[in-house]
């Protein structure tokens, strides 16, 4: 056999009727209430096929199934999971919150010093407003960009991932939807990432009438994509040419792949800034904040409605409180990107030595691997992505205990608290996993 001694420990054909009993029990029962079993569709096995994983708890870098089975996590919660699940500190200081009351719909101490926490590390930021999704956060944005410049159209970039507001989902490349509306549809225009050309093309062609961009400063749903040099600087510029707002939705990129976010890293700034899935240490949050002046035209000072039963929810801002404040200490960062840099540097080797069509496209822990012959800088390179191969790779590490993202399309990301050794074994498993999925037998 030419199979290393190491690998043998893999499991080739898991018998997955018994490895996933309870999982695939739990599937068939839910299914019959909630929607395809899940709350939010990317969580079900749609793209990669087979039975939907239900887990119990997580714990660090790992996640447990129902069946006990225990994964090194590479999906981090679709990004809240920064420091790991469940950090001591923030469990701690969550539960001593919640036990003082999980929501008054008063005003209470714990909002101020986390808007003063964001402030300090985004200097675009003068005033910030927390809500309870990315979704929530970008929806606010967008009606507070319209209201603020008095005109309606958003340019949007093709295959950027905005959440489930109308607006974003108007006219989107790989999360369409029926029930939009004409109206939101036609205010909605689309741009090719990492094309300034596209941009400047639609600021034109709708002169006097945007409201403005938004984009996301990597991409995270279209494999990741990060922008070329000059783009966001481009797009700062031409926002200011034609008097429009600069949106920048750091709902995945903020703190995760700098403190503060991407701003930080590229050095540009936004008008208005969404947050939200690292920000709250894994409790529901998003967050908005802008200029003083953009931010005072919020009610009940301004002109613009936003509002909220659950906003700056006493234990939400705890878990944020908690978070930054562990964030601040460079060493977390510095974590995230040796084991990244670690795990890409195991991929990229054994990619090389067997010229696999595989990339490695990532910002520190943001990261994704794309099968596709060539870097994907845009959303029309992004539909050259092999799906196929993608799952194959997914199940293979699934059975040996490894959890991606169910897509292959979108961003994994890798916490502070992964270990050396636990990098070791992915870049084994995965290697392994690549071999199987490009093997040409039938
Ligand atoms: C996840 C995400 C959203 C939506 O956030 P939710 O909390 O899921 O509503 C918006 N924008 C970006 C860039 C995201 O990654």
């Amino acid at each position: 056999m030419a199979a290393s001694q190491k690998s043998c420990k893999l499991n080739l054909s898991v018998d997955k009727a018994k490895r996933y009993a309870q999982s695939i029990a739990y599937g068939k029962k839910i299914e019959t209430v909630i929607p395809g079993g899940v709350d939010s569709p990317f969580r079900a096995f749609h793209e990669v096929g087979g039975d939907t994983v239900f887990f119990d708890r997580a714990k660090g870098s790992r996640l447990y199934d129902l069946d006990g089975n225990s994964y090194i996590d590479y999906l981090g919660a679709w990004g809240p999971a920064i420091l790991g699940h469940c950090p001591d500190e923030v469990v701690r200081k969550c539960q001593e919150t919640l036990a003082k009351g999980p929501v008054f719909g008063a005003p209470h101490v714990y909002e101020m010093e986390m808007a003063e926490l964001v402030i300090a590390a985004v200097p675009s930021i003068e005033k910030i407003r927390f809500v309870n999704s990315g979704t929530e956060a970008v929806m606010s944005a967008i009606r507070l960009a319209r209201g603020f410049t008095g005109q309606e159209t958003i340019i949007m970039f093709e295959g950027c991932y905005h959440g489930h507001c109308d607006a974003t989902l108007a006219s989107n490349g790989h999360q369409s939807s029926s029930g939009i509306p004409d109206g939101a549809k036609a205010a909605t225009v689309l741009a090719k990432f990492n094309d300034l050309q596209s941009v400047e093309a639609l600021l034109n062609q709708h002169k006097g009438k945007v409201a403005g961009i938004i984009v996301e400063p990597v991409a995270g749903s279209m494999g990741v994509i990060t922008p070329v040099p000059g783009f966001l600087e481009g797009l700062r510029a031409l926002a200011d040419r034609f008097g429009v707002l600069l949106i920048i939705d750091e709902v995945l990129t903020g703190f995760r792949v700098a403190f503060g976010g991407a701003q930080n890293y590229y050095n540009v700034k936004a008008d208005i800034t969404c947050f939200g899935k690292a920000l709250g240490g894994g409790m529901p949050i998003g967050a908005y904040g802008g200029s003083k002046e953009i931010m005072n035209r919020l009610q009940p000072d301004g002109d613009v409605y936003q509002a909220g039963t659950f906003s700056g929810n006493p234990v939400t801002m705890a878990g944020g409180i908690a978070t930054l404040t562990l964030l601040k200490d460079p060493a977390v960062y510095q974590a995230l990107e040796d084991r990244t840099a670690q795990l890409f540097a195991g991929l990229g080797k054994v990619i090389a030595k067997n010229n696999w069509p595989i990339q490695l496209p990532r910002l520190g822990s943001m990261f994704s691997i794309v099968f596709a012959e060539k870097p994907v800088l845009n959303f029309q390179d992004s539909l050259t992505i092999d799906c196929k191969a993608f799952s194959k790779v997914f199940h293979f590490v699934l059975d040996n205990g490894i959890y991606l993202p169910p897509s292959a399309v979108d961003a994994a990301c890798l916490s502070s608290v992964h270990t050396i050794e636990e990098i070791e074994e992915t870049i084994e498993i995965m290697s392994e996993g690549f071999r199987v999925a490009f093997s040409k037998q039938p």
